[in-house]
């Protein structure tokens, strides 16, 4: 009967720890790997932005959100930062099967050899789609994806109207992990390339929704959305939350937290 109690006080000591780390507000205090935090500090950033601080810890554990702030708050990273992480966790347990498994030996470098156990599953696909309204906004996300994941081996294609199609071909050929895109070009390449699917997908992210609404892309990405299962992380950024928004988002994502930072300063 003592066990329990000796448990239970185990666990309340780990909250206590974890609320006060969160308390504290740093990259560091969130328990982020090494690769990411290097990304970030040679990004330049030194803590967290508020929407990033209330947003990375439930994120980080897997919760779909809305984020809700103001243009130039900080949001792209807040949702990069996680995915990042999440390809480092998975690196990292791929590594442990190969040890467990004994194909330790072939590797040259143990990250090339994740990345082989994980091209050769017959699943294989991207693990992550980020949409974004318009070329320009995917194109910046794009390269924050670049810079925050510098550090690892993720492979990112951009598919967005504008370019040629041949070269995203060539992209999409390369087995990408992450699919940065616009909804209508996406949403081609599905329908034009063999064997490209979204089952795969973990992690689904709408960034600036209110825009990609205003721009009649709400249909289209929830088409998208149709093409996924439903074990995905999905998150919701915007500026403002219109009630159409709103709607869609409790649709659209499992029982999403609501992150709103109203501070207009
Ligand atoms: P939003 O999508 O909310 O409009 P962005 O994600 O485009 O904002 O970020 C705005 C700017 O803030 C970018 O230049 C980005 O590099 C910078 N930034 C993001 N996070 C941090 C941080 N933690 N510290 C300093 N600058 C940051
Ligand atoms: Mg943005």
């Amino acid at each position: 009967e003592g066990k329990p109690a000796k448990l239970s006080g185990r666990r309340a000591r780990r909250e206590k720890e974890l609320k006060k780390k969160m308390r504290t507000g740093t990259f560091e205090s969130l328990g982020l790997s090494n690769p990411v935090l290097r990304a970030i500090k040679r990004q330049g950033y030194r803590l967290p932005t508020p929407i990033q601080r209330r947003t990375l810890p439930l994120i980080l554990q897997g919760s779909d959100i809305i984020g809700m702030a103001r243009t130039g708050s900080g949001k792209t990273a807040a949702f990069v930062i996680p995915m990042v992480e999440k390809w480092v966790i998975l690196v990292l347990a791929l590594v442990l099967v190969s040890l467990l498994t004994g194909t330790w030996h072939q590797a040259t470098r143990p990250l090339c050899l994740a990345r082989r156990l994980q091209s050769h599953s017959p699943k294989a696909g991207a693990r992550a789609v980020l949409l974004s309204p318009t070329r320009e906004l995917a194109l910046q996300t794009h390269k924050a994806v670049r810079d925050l994941a510098r550090y690892t081996d993720l492979r990112t294609a951009v598919l967005v109207g504008g370019d040629a199609l041949e070269a995203q071909f060539a992209e999409l050929a390369n087995n990408p992990d992450v699919l940065v895109a616009t909804p209508g070009r996406l949403l081609h390449h599905l329908a034009e390339v063999e064997g490209l699917g979204l089952r795969s997908v973990e992690y689904c992210v709408v960034d600036e929704a209110d825009r990609m609404f205003e721009m009649g892309f709400a249909e289209q990405v929830r088409e998208i959305l149709g093409k996924m299962t439903d074990r995905r992380q999905t998150l919701l950024f915007s500026a403002t939350l219109p009630s159409s928004l709103a709607e869609f988002a409790s649709a659209g994502l499992t029982a999403p937290q609501l992150v709103r930072l109203d501070s207009e300063r």
